[in-house]
């Protein structure tokens, strides 16, 4: 059979289910991207919430593997949705074909236990880990651990795998949860994953030399929730010198010094051995004190060097310039640099001389273990040079952590880096809820560098005009956030947005999800808010945010004033959420050193910041908030856009052209709650 016949095979299986109907759409999709892996065409695609994009993706990725023997790669977001995809949609998927297709998982190698770090810490837990833990995952531990154990919760930071290890030369290296979930990736068709592993295995991959990644070569790269790649793909291709990165640095120095301590002394240099790594802590050390000066010095974050230079003259990027202590920042990455080119150089010519004199199978696993370890201090050579002199388009700056100062190098401009990593490399599909602004993808290509030939965007399966309400309070009843800052007016601007919401809470007798920008907003709201004891308001706290979506989820009389963890992937379907308030528009405070960075490189480059970054982030982020209320055919609901500037700017309009045109329009929220049959 063909993939297109499998796949249309396994929907009219599927449709013999019991809660399962066949959706046009979801079925269109897979078929659609059924041909583009089978003729390796990229596309982007924005499927809405409801339509089942996880086993539309999961049919063709399946069916090709079956009918072409392709090799499909599927990446989402975050851990537990990677994890969704393996344990809920991916066995009914296979549930769905005769013929079997070899698949695998794999996340971050941090989120392994380590079964050496187990044995350190808490011997009989290593045990009960094997028998418990079949991936031996952080969430396969959370569920084991009781939450208000302190202490065992605590124990994860030191069983979790290291960012380098022995590999091969580890004795218990045959049941290591992390290098059995890879070794199962060789032979698997289907690999479910998370957006940084393709960008870790695409910095590991290099074509030229044949050398493959950790993901080996695949045909095909579906990325869900491709929404959220670029800031994925930001935080994967940052470098970063902090104390608890140098004191990582200094134990990966360590542990390679104890691996390679017997070829050391049966080479007869054990002595000459431990001084080499001795030299090299203390000028790791010398940088953690001189980072510790450096944050007694700095109050603010402040831009060290940018590239391309011209950026430099930007007036926003000169007003952020950490000018002062450019100096200090750069001596700081040279001596970290330095330390680490002569170290990895030293202990590499070291090993050579070694493994020359130590023959035999030990000798040779050291040996191969050992480059792990050379290789990640010389990659952190490399990031520290880039760090002191930026290149390509990248900032460097002082940041600040608490009060401790972090130098990071980020990039500005994720398309000249993704292109050559990924996109000229292998042929995608980029699926996402919310991907199109204004009814094209021009965006997200402008900012990531896709280059789809294939583009499309499937309406929702949801009816908008009967299902949902939009409420815009009149004219005056809220004054303008962005006059409002600061003193008297400020606090009748919280005034006048905890009257609109208690008034939306006692209509709908709680049921809201209040959607805010910036948390000092969200507790000055809050203390004006005026309801009845029996609707609670929930406020999202400084820890986790599961438990308070969950007591939300459960209560159907409580509302949550949440921040932007919210907006995007908060799934509370049915009456708990009948209201989604979204306070303000969301534009981005341009405050952070990278965002400025961006800016100036995108009015470098003749475009302008508000237009091009600004407006079209808000305009997504909008979409996404208001996305939370319509989960499934059942739901119904009004979204209250409480930014009177949607009204009054003529940006407003644009941002509201990017709703459901079919929603009506009220300005009475009691109409509105009346409309779709609430209140
Ligand atoms: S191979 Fe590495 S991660 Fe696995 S158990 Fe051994 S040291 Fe830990």
């Amino acid at each position: 059979m063909t993939a297109q016949e499998l796949v249309q095979e396994a929907f009219n299986r599927l449709a013999t289910r019991s809660g399962y109907d066949n959706r046009s759409d979801q079925v269109q999709l897979a078929l659609t991207l059924s041909d583009l892996i089978g003729e390796k065409t990229s596309g982007i695609f924005e499927a809405p919430t409801g339509l089942g994009k996880s086993l539309a993706a999961l049919i063709p990725a399946i069916a090709n593997a079956i009918a072409s023997n392709k090799r499909t790669v599927i990446a989402t977001y975050t851990n537990v949705l990677a994890e969704q995809y393996w344990r809920k949609d991916l066995p009914l998927a296979l549930s769905l074909f005769d013929d079997h297709c070899e698949t695998a998982f794999l996340i971050g190698r941090q989120r392994y236990a380590c079964l050496v770090g187990m044995d350190e810490a808490m011997p009989r837990e290593v045990e009960y880990l094997q028998r418990n833990m079949e991936l031996g995952t952080e969430s396969e531990f959370r569920r084991f651990v009781p939450k208000n154990d302190r202490e065992l919760n605590q124990l994860w930071q030191k069983v979790q795998t290291p960012p380098v290890c022995p590999a091969r030369a580890c004795p218990v290296y045959d049941d290591c949860f992390y290098y059995n979930a890879r070794k199962k990736l060789e032979k698997a068709k289907v690999v479910i994953t998370n957006h940084s592993v393709v960008i870790q295995d695409a910095l590991g991959t290099d074509v030229e030399l044949e050398r493959e990644g950790m993901l080996f070569a695949y045909d095909y790269l579906v990325i869900d929730e491709a929404h959220d790649f670029p800031a994925a793909a930001i935080n994967g291709l940052e470098f970063e010198i902090s104390s608890p990165r140098l004191a990582s640095l200094v134990g990966v120095a360590t542990r390679l010094e104890n691996l390679v301590d017997s070829l050391a002394v049966r080479a007869g240099e054990g002595g000459d051995w431990h001084r080499a790594t001795d030299k090299f802590r203390n000028e790791i050390q010398k940088s953690v004190v001189s980072l510790g000066l450096l944050s007694q010095q700095v109050q603010q974050s402040g831009i060290v060097g940018v590239s391309p230079p011209e950026v430099d003259e930007h007036p926003a990027v000169q007003q952020m310039s950490a000018k002062d202590q450019v100096t200090h920042v750069e001596a700081i990455a040279e001596k970290v640099r330095l330390a680490c080119e002569l170290h990895s150089h030293e202990v590499g010519t070291r090993l050579e001389r070694y493994r020359a004199e130590v023959q035999g199978p030990e000798g040779r696993t050291i040996y191969e273990s050992s480059r792990n370890y050379i290789s990640y201090i010389r990659d952190f050579a490399v990031g520290a040079g880039e760090l002191s002199h930026p290149t390509g388009t990248s900032v460097s700056y002082i940041g600040l952590n608490r009060s401790e100062a972090i130098l990071r190098r980020d990039l500005i401009d994720l398309k000249e880096t993704l292109q050559p990593l990924l996109w000229d490399r292998v042929a995608y599909a980029c699926l996402s809820a919310t991907l199109q602004i204004d009814g094209d993808f021009e965006h997200f290509e402008r900012t990531t560098g896709v280059r789809p030939l294939f583009k499309e965007i499937l309406p929702s399966p949801y009816d908008f005009s009967t299902q949902c309400a939009l409420y815009l309070p009149k004219g005056d009843k809220i004054p303008d956030p962005t006059t409002s800052r600061g003193g008297d007016m400020e606090q009748i601007y919280y005034h006048a947005i905890a009257q609109e919401l208690s008034e939306m809470i006692e209509t709908l007798g709680g049921r809201t999800l209040a959607l805010f920008h910036s948390r000092k907003e969200m507790e000055g709201v809050r203390q004006y808010m005026k309801v009845s004891d029996d609707l609670p308001i929930l406020m999202q706290g400084r820890g986790g945010i599961a438990t308070v979506g969950e007591q939300f989820k459960k209560n159907t009389f409580s509302s949550l004033f949440a921040l932007r963890s919210f907006w995007t992937g908060f799934d509370a379907p049915g009456e708990t959420c009948s209201c989604v308030a979204l306070v303000r528009i969301p534009f981005e405070v341009p405050v952070e050193p990278s965002v400025v960075a961006r800016m100036a490189y995108l009015s470098q480059q003749g475009l302008d910041p508000f237009k091009h970054h600004s407006l079209p982030n808000a305009k997504m982020i909008m979409r996404q908030g208001a996305g939370r209320l319509i989960r499934s055919n059942n739901d119904k609901g009004v979204i209250a856009l409480l930014d009177p500037r949607l009204r009054t700017k003529r940006y407003g309009e644009e941002i509201l052209a990017n709703f459901p045109q079919e929603i009506r329009v009220f300005d009475d929220f009691v109409d509105a709650a009346g409309w779709v049959g609430l209140g």
